[in-house]
């Protein structure tokens, strides 16, 4: 890992964070967004828009929680 390119920035579509999968500290990549209906969405405790990351350690598809908090 290079650590000149660690950044938060979504341009990079990259994130470090710790999974709540695997327990690890590592890097997110966004694979996309996903858009719920109010319903589900509040059914959930999600926002309408969640954004996707996979865990570059265990592959884990997430929504926005470690990554993007601990960011
Ligand atoms: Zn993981």
């Amino acid at each position: 890992m290079d650590k000149r390119c660690e950044t938060t920035d979504l341009k990079y579509r990259t994130r470090v964070g710790l999974c709540p999968t695997c327990a690890q500290v590592a890097r997110f990549t966004f694979v996309g967004e996903q858009h719920w209906p109010p319903q589900v969405a509040q059914a959930a405790g999600l926002g309408p828009l969640v954004h996707l990351w996979v865990c570059g350690s265990c592959q884990t598809t997430l929504t926005e929680t470690a990554a993007e908090k601990s960011a």
